[in-house]
């Protein structure tokens, strides 16, 4: 193992990027635009797609950024993109100790500022101390914006007209006030000084890729220190993940896709995975990657590999997945001893454990992060629970929630998860109210509303 005073650089593994925004500010955009160029830039299969992650390779980052990047100058094998599709929640998934991410781009649209899901993004980030850069987008919708101007590398905006600058300095400063708000406090582009206290801005454009090397950049700068300093690696020794998805697959039943942030996963290999009641030990089946689009004819949409190192997104096929939880730790078993592996998934487990009360509402959520950050929001709020769990609102939380004796507490809370039909059905006859939401603290708020509402009417 090693640690930050004998930190053999050859070790440094890929640090793992989340994206993170309001809806429609530019997330699929950006991921979409930095792969494009990698394409642009590598030679074919220079860009390995995992399962919800997409790798960069640093040679690939260097072309891309011109002459910001120098690969002599980092130890990081590239840079690994967190970007399973419709999981914006994907933020709040947990890593022994921390975040899974290791740094953040927030992406805030120039026009539209800070919004609800750009507050709740900050939240979290802040509670789990990731380092991030804003990422300023829409540059080019700036009125009066040229993408012909010449605009030369790492001087994103400063060759257009003063008039344009002027525009884009207003809402820069927007955002920078923004984020002295929330207690960051915000550095112009370029100026990131000190990474855990200062926010970086950069200007970009996910439609043109104006400022994507600058961005680019400084992720690379930030996570070069960031691994250095602040994290222990180990790269070689037997995996450790988290659970991004768990997904009925054809032929393989149950899986679970991971992102793999220490050491390796082979196929046979004994894993500990954490479930809705006890830690699942089963053995690896097959480890499964997306094929290279050109390659898909029918049989698969995926092919096999024989072993996977961090970091790493793959999918894993297994016997007895079905209780697995999107959020919870994964652990290869090989060379130690199984019970301290369980012992281990269940310490990690119960560090994400929600209080509960004897009366209270019923919280679903579709990750255990995002169940732990529902629990931080409530309990803010001074909201009882009496029931946390991972997953779609079902017949039997219905159950739970009917039992309450006090009408305010006859609810479920959904974040980020779906209605079972039997449970809408279920709710009606039974005078349950659902509320689901894809933003914490408008799903509270409603409920805030709900009780107003009651509170009046009983008076
Ligand atoms: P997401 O919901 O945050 O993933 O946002 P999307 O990437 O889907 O973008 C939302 C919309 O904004 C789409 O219509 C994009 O084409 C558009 N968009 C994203 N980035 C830019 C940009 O830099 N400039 C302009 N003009 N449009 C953009």
């Amino acid at each position: 193992m090693s640690n930050t005073d004998t930190h053999d650089p050859t070790s440094l593994r890929t640090p793992i990027v989340a994206v993170l925004g309001h809806v429609d500010h530019g997330k699929t955009s950006l991921l979409d635009k930095i792969r494009g160029s990698a394409v642009i830039e590598g030679e074919a299969g220079a860009i390995t797609q995992h399962i919800g992650a997409t790798a960069v390779p640093l040679d690939i980052i260097s072309s891309i950024a011109g002459d910001l990047v120098d690969p002599d100058d980092f130890d990081l094998p590239g840079l690994l993109f967190i970007d399973t599709p419709g999981h914006h929640s994907f933020t709040t998934l947990r890593s022994r100790g921390g975040a899974l991410a290791d740094i953040a781009i927030l992406v805030v649209d120039v026009n539209d500022g800070f919004q609800p899901q750009t507050l709740e993004a900050l939240d979290i980030l802040k509670r789990s101390q990731t380092p991030f850069i804003v990422a300023a987008n829409k540059i080019d919708t700036v009125p009066g914006w040229d993408p012909n101007e010449d605009t030369p590398i790492n001087d994103t905006y400063e060759s257009q007209s003063e008039r344009v600058r002027q525009r884009l300095d207003e809402s820069l400063y927007e955002i920078i006030g923004n984020l002295s708000d929330e207690g960051f406090s915000a550095d112009l582009y370029w100026r990131v000084q000190n990474f855990q206290r200062n926010v970086g801005v950069v200007p970009v454009s996910a439609m043109t890729g104006e400022g994507v090397p600058d961005l680019l950049t400084v992720m690379m700068g930030l996570s070069q220190r960031y691994m250095k300093e602040e994290m222990e690696i180990d790269v070689s020794g037997p995996g450790v993940g988290t659970v991004l998805e768990v997904k009925e697959e054809k032929g393989f039943g149950k899986t679970v896709d991971i992102v793999l942030y220490d050491g390796t996963i082979k196929e046979d290999d004994t894993i500990v995975v954490g479930g809705q009641n006890d830690p699942i030990v089963t053995e690896v089946r097959a480890l499964l990657q997306p094929r290279p689009l050109a390659e898909i004819r029918t049989e698969s949409r995926f092919e096999n590999v024989d072993e996977v190192g961090a970091a790493a997104g793959i999918k894993v096929a297994a016997p007895e997945l079905g209780d697995a939880m999107a959020g919870a730790p994964v652990r290869v078993v090989r060379d130690r001893d199984l019970d301290d592996v369980i012992e281990e998934v269940q310490a990690e487990l119960a560090s994400i454990a929600v209080d509960t009360a004897e009366e209270g509402v019923v919280v679903k959520a579709d990750t255990l992060g995002s169940l732990e950050a529902m629990a931080d929001a409530l309990d803010e709020a001074e909201v009882p629970i009496v029931r946390a769990e991972v997953g779609d609102v079902a017949p039997r939380d219905i159950s739970v929630a009917s039992t309450a004796e006090d009408p305010k507490q006859q609810v479920i809370l959904g974040f980020n998860v779906d209605v079972l039909s039997d449970a809408e059905h279920r709710a009606e006859t039974d005078d349950v109210r659902i509320f689901t939401d894809e933003v914490i603290y408008q799903l509270v708020e409603e409920y805030d509303e709900y009780v107003e509402g009651i509170e009046q009417a009983q008076q």
